[in-house]
């Protein structure tokens, strides 16, 4: 909390002596000075470009490899094993096919870090690509999903569109579009919590590549894996070839103060529209982190039993300097 404060108030000194003149003045008065942008979002300072001609740097995870050996600050997920089905772990899927991606990126002049589960501090990289396989009870689910964390920049979703198109056309697939919580709230993404994670301005997915506990998919995974690693390489190659290196604003996760309800009876809807389902009502003492922001509504999630996310109209709430404890972090 400390450093997460101590990041806001960095963030907002800075900001003030870049922007100050052309700064949105804030709904109401704040204890803390947070410089917002006209949809809401905290102003933060532009990453600086890397040299020109500097190689590329992918990072590779292999979802669950070596867990164990997590940091005391992850030591809940040490025992976070994955899926297994089928007399094989699915640490050793994602290992396999990290390191034959791996083999396809550098052929290409990528710099490529296989990576375990325990990443390291600020891992800075121009992608970072979580690799899992899933597992559910029962054989019947499968296909692969791809998500991004909850706080998304220009860049992160790019790198998961280069990959989404690719690895369905390669792979024969279908797309599950059930992302989960979990995945959204993927540990190694989680820079707010964990010094071993990747650097707030690295663009990162994560890619359930199918399903180890469906026959089929775990078959295709493991007899096709130069496919699936060819699919990956392919999607990888795609964003870095279409990405604009010196737009260092597309790699800044867009962040938004915690907001409160501004009167008594808001609710959160379903879709951002007036006549969308209600999902909850919330009192005045709901906060509701905020995760993205289109046509007047804020895109929320109610802090506390995370489970529900949706829609509120931005004249509904207020932001507050409340320091925003996000969701425990996860490894599915
Ligand atoms: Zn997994």
């Amino acid at each position: 909390m400390t450093s997460l404060a101590a990041r806001i108030c960095a963030i907002a000194c800075i900001a003030a002596g870049v922007l100050a003149s052309t700064a949105i003045a804030t709904p109401r008065p704040l204890m803390k000075p947070i410089l917002l942008d006209p949809s809401g979002a905290i102003i933060q300072p532009t990453p600086t470009p890397r040299p020109a001609g500097t190689a590329p740097r992918v990072g590779l995870q292999a979802g669950h490899w070596l867990s164990r050996e997590l940091p005391d600050e992850l030591e809940r997920l040490r025992t976070s094993a994955g899926a297994f089905a089928g007399g094989i772990a699915e640490w050793e899927v994602n290992l396999d096919i990290a390191q034959r991606t791996a083999a396809l990126l550098t052929a290409q002049g990528v710099t490529v870090d296989v990576l375990p589960a325990t990443v390291p501090p600020a891992y800075d990289a121009d992608a970072f690509i979580a690799l899992h396989a899933d597992g559910v009870a029962g054989s019947a689910a499968r296909g692969y999903k791809l998500a991004t964390s909850w706080r998304t920049s220009r860049a992160s979703a790019a790198l998961m569109a280069a990959l989404d198109q690719v690895y369905g056309d390669v792979t024969g697939l279908p797309r599950d579009d059930a992302i989960t919580i979990n995945m959204r709230g993927y540990y190694a993404f989680n820079y707010r919590r964990h010094v071993h994670a990747i650097a707030r301005t690295t663009p990162a997915v994560i890619l359930e590549m199918g399903f180890l506990t469906n026959p089929a998919d775990r078959a295709f995974m493991i007899d096709q894996a130069d496919v699936v690693a060819g699919a990956i390489a392919e999607g990888v190659l795609a964003y870095l070839r279409q990405r604009d290196p010196n737009d260092g604003a597309a790699l800044l996760p867009v962040e938004y103060p915690m907001q409160r309800p501004a009167r008594a009876g808001v609710v959160v809807r379903a879709a951002p529209r007036d006549d969308a389902r209600v999902l909850a009502p919330l009192d005045e003492d709901s906060r509701l982190v905020v995760f993205s922001a289109r046509d007047g509504w804020y895109e929320v999630v109610v802090r506390g039993g995370w489970r529900t996310i949706g829609w509120v109209p931005v004249v509904d709430v207020v932001p507050t300097d409340e320091m925003i404890a996000p969701p425990a972090s996860a490894n599915p």
